[in-house]
Formats: structure tokens, C-alpha cells, sequence
């Protein structure tokens, strides 16, 4: 049994590690189950962090937006007043063309009418005093039926002549002063086109600047729908985690349910057992008055303390039959489970007079405590039994002052304490 415990400490401490924590199929998955509800709390609690950062986020890009359709709306506005100062200036031009166009008119009318008046002037002149002309002059002067009517008709012709000659240079000044109101209502026209080409220019810049503000509020659009979508999944993958919680949780629940279930069902089993046994069970040891004592009836086998180079760091207690284990101490149950090596193992922990202990049954055939239990001194844990590294039905028995480790440094001798 030494040589088996040797084996049994060496396999020990591969699957330990020296950690008091210890290996068995249903507290690791219970383990496990728990570790998976904390890691899909703390992913929610990411989730849920994850969805603040882009609520916020959204609500930022809400803000950019409404600032930026605020601009446009200003925009929109200056572009409008520009159109109707164009559409004003448009107004003034057109006003002023067709003052040009009368302008023109008249300025025509007048050449006509110069032309005319020179051209009648001319014609008397020569009519009076070149070719034929002066004959008809001499025989309008020579028709005189006296001298003053001789002077008479001179007067005449050079009257006739020199209101010719008022009537062209009154048409002559009338001509040049509509030319002149031509010409200044030319110069107004051109600054009139140069202000509408600066407005049409100011319009223009004004609705690039609305394009690109519409641009801007497009991919603002945009990256808020990005957003969305990203906030939907956030919140599926939120609920998929809710719902995993919900199922670890109730899968955890039916473990444990589960477990007090196998319980009692060997309990039920063993107290059978223990009617029909034959021989006739073993009775449990009575409870004695010292800090520990005796956990089964039965011989002692095997001893604490160094033997061929290693070390028992327990006592070995044997009996055939249904042989009752009982807790040592008043203390809690820290592990109940099946090892490979110390097959169906109970760890207590004790508290007595300031200082902690820890009791170990091993090899045990039932187990009647579950993780966390109270126990009471000489209360029934178990049946010994042959499970793990064993050979033969015993008891392996150790007491460790302070906390079990790999090494089992900590390791005292039981037998010191029974009487
Ligand atoms: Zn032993």
C-alpha cells in the first residue's frame, strides 16, 4: 500500500500541480460551467459597454448632421437673395437695352433728317447760285415788277436759305446730344453685365459650397446607417449572450439537481447494502474526547512516517465488510470526489483552537458528503472501500496541519491523537 501511495502522490501532483483545488469529472465540469457563466457575464458587460460607445457615437454623428444641414439651410438662403439681386440686375439690363434700342431709334431719325435738310439745302444753294440755277435766280430777280420788289424776293431766297441752315445745325445738336445719352447709357450697361457676372459667380460659389455640404451630410448619413448596423449587431449578439447565460445557468442547475439525486440514490443503495451485508456491518468508531479522532474501525496496517526511502504521510486502517467512515473533527467539507489515484476521497477542513487542519479519507467505496457540507465530529462520511490506487479494502488517513499540498509538507502523524 506504500508502494501504491508513492505512485498515488507522484500522479497526484501531475494533475494537481500542488493546487488544493483538486480533479473529478463532476466538480470540473461544474467548474467549467461556472467559468463559462463568468466569461459570458464579462462579454456581456462588453457588449453592453461596446453598444454605450456606439449609441454614443450615433448620437454625435446626429449632431454633425444637424449642424451641417443648418449650414446648407444658410446657404440656400445667401443663394436665394444672390438670385433675386441677379434676377434685379437682369430687370436693370433689359430696362436699359431697350432705352439703348430707343436711343438708336432716334439717333437713326435725326441722321435721316440731316441728311434730308443737307441734302435740301444743298439743292437750293445750288438751285440759286450754280448751273441753271442763277439763271432761275436772275429770272426770279428779273421778274420783279419793281426794286423793292427785286429786294423783296433777294430777302426771300437768302431767308429760305439761312433758316435751311438753323434747322440742320438745331438737327446737327440734337444728334449729338443723343449720342452722348447713348453712350452713357452703354457705360451703364456694362457695369450692369460686370455686377451680374460678379453675382452669377457668387451663386456659383455659393452652390458648390452647398454640394459639398450635401456630400458631407451624405456620408454622414451613411456612416450613421453603418452604425446602426453595427448597434443591431451588437445588440443580437447581446441577447445571444443573455440567452447563453440563461442556459448555463439552468444547465448548472440541473447538474446539481443531477448530483443530489446519484446522491441519495447511493445513499439509498448503501443503506440497502448495509441491511443485507453479511457479515454484519461494522459498528462506527465511538467519538473520543481528543482533537481528532478515530475515522473507521478497524487494524492499523501501515504507519505514518518515512518507510524505504519515501513517505506515508498517513495511517492505513483495514477491515473486511461495511466499514462505517466518520470525520475526524467538527469541520467542512472542502472536495468529494473520485481521484484517480486516491479513488473516492473526502477533504475536510477544521478549525480548532486558532489553527486550521486537514483531514483526508481516501479509497473510500461511497461517499455521503457533498462539496461544502458541515460535518460534526464522528458524523458518517462514507463506507471504506478499494476505489483508486489501492489494493485491498482500507482506509488511508491523513491529517494535515494547515492546508493539503502536493508535497504534503504539512503532514502529521493521526495516530498522536487518538486514545
Ligand atoms: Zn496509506
Amino acid at each position: 500500500m506504500k508502494r501504491k501511495l508513492i505512485v498515488a502522490v507522484a500522479s497526484l501532483s501531475l494533475l494537481l500541480g500542488g493546487v488544493p483545488g483538486m480533479t473529478g469529472g463532476n466538480d470540473v465540469q461544474a467548474n467549467s460551467l461556472k467559468d463559462k457563466i463568468n466569461e459570458v457575464k464579462e462579454k456581456r458587460a462588453e457588449n453592453k459597454s461596446a453598444r454605450k460607445e456606439t449609441e454614443a457615437e450615433i448620437a454625435s454623428i446626429q449632431k454633425h448632421q444637424e449642424e451641417v444641414n443648418a449650414e446648407i439651410k444658410k446657404l440656400n438662403e445667401e443663394v436665394a437673395a444672390t438670385k433675386s439681386k441677379i434676377q434685379k440686375k437682369e430687370e436693370e439690363i433689359k430696362e436699359t437695352k431697350e432705352e439703348i434700342a430707343k436711343l438708336k431709334e432716334e439717333i437713326a431719325a435725326l441722321v435721316k433728317r440731316i441728311a434730308e435738310r443737307d441734302k435740301m439745302l444743298k439743292d437750293r444753294v445750288t438751285a440759286m447760285y450754280e448751273n441753271g440755277g442763277s439763271v432761275q435766280y436772275i429770272e426770279v430777280l428779273l421778274g420783279s415788277s419793281s426794286f423793292g420788289d427785286f429786294i423783296d424776293r433777294v430777302l426771300a431766297l437768302n431767308e429760305i436759305a439761312a433758316q435751311d441752315k438753323d434747322i440742320l445745325e438745331a438737327h446737327k445738336a440734337d444728334k449729338k446730344a443723343v449720342e452722348e445719352a447713348k453712350a452713357q447709357v452703354e457705360k451703364e450697361l456694362a457695369t450692369l453685365n460686370e455686377k451680374k457676372k460678379e453675382l452669377e459667380s457668387l451663386r456659383a460659389s455659393l452652390n458648390a459650397k452647398v454640394e459639398r455640404k450635401n456630400e458631407l451630410l451624405h456620408e454622414l448619413e451613411e456612416e450613421e446607417e453603418h452604425m446602426h448596423g453595427e448597434l443591431m449587431k451588437l445588440e443580437d449578439e447581446g441577447d445571444l449572450l443573455a440567452k447563453q447565460q440563461a442556459a448555463f445557468e439552468a444547465e448548472k442547475r440541473r447538474q446539481e439537481a443531477e448530483a443530489r439525486r446519484k446522491a441519495a440514490e447511493e445513499r439509498e443503495r448503501a443503506r440497502k447494502k448495509n441491511s443485507s451485508a453479511s457479515p454484519a456491518p461494522a459498528p462506527a468508531p465511538s467519538v473520543s474526547g481528543g482533537m481528532f479522532s478515530r475515522p473507521s474501525a478497524g487494524r492499523i496496517t501501515s504507519t505514518f512516517g518515512p518507510r524505504w526511502g519515501s513517505m506515508h504521510a498517513g495511517i492505513d486502517i483495514a477491515r473486511a465488510g461495511t466499514v462505517p467512515i466518520v470525520a475526524s473533527a467538527d469541520g467542512t467539507v472542502i472536495k468529494s470526489y473520485r481521484s484517480s489515484s486516491y479513488g473516492n476521497v473526502v477533504f475536510i477542513a477544521h478549525y480548532i483552537n486558532g489553527q486550521t487542519y486537514t483531514t483526508v479519507y481516501a479509497h473510500l467505496r461511497t461517499r455521503y458528503v457533498q462539496n461544502g457540507a458541515t460535518v460534526s465530529k464522528g458524523q458518517q462520511i462514507g463506507l471504506m472501500g478499494n476505489t483508486g490506487q489501492s489494493t485491498g479494502q482500507h482506509l488511508h488517513f491523513e491529517i494535515h496541519k494547515g492546508q493539503w499540498n502536493s508535497s504534503k509538507s504539512n503532514a502529521i502523524d493521526p495516530l498522536q491523537f487518538f486514545n
